[in-house]
């Protein structure tokens, strides 16, 4: 594997379940078992009743994209090479969002409410990224 060069996450201890399913190709959301409603990103208190009462559920990994932009300048450095780049906004179909890149998707090509799904990038042996593709 060649030295991989971009920012990496650095987990915490609230969200390391979260990048450990990341690794295993598993894509997991914290659920509150008092409220019973999802959220992501980790936290360590459930936005909707406050309770600490959460749990890691493994979740479709399938959504739309709500937003996106492309890339095409003025990158952060580590990534100008990979320009011209989709960075989305997707709700996951569990009632969450998440930001991350739209790949194997020709940027001309991605739309809102475009069907995309999650895939994994193992970027390094330790760190995988969660990155979503369009559903065929
Ligand atoms: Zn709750």
């Amino acid at each position: 594997m060649t030295e991989y060069k971009k920012p990496l996450p650095k987990p915490t201890p609230w969200s390391k379940p979260f990048w450990d399913a990341c690794k295993k190709h598993e894509f997991v959301i914290q659920k509150c078992k008092d409220c019973q409603k999802s959220t992501f990103f980790p936290k360590l208190f459930c936005p909707h009743c406050l309770s600490s009462n959460l749990e890691w559920v493994k979740a479709s990994g399938r959504g739309k994209i709500y937003s996106y932009t492309i890339v095409h300048s003025y990158a952060p450095t580590e990534f100008a090479n990979d320009t011209p780049y989709i960075v989305g906004v997707i709700d996951l179909e569990e009632g969450v969002r998440i930001m991350s890149n739209v790949v194997e998707c020709a940027p001309e090509a991605v739309k809102c409410d475009m069907a995309v799904e999650v895939v994994f990038d193992d970027v390094t042996e330790e760190v995988t990224l969660p990155k979503f593709r369009p559903l065929p």
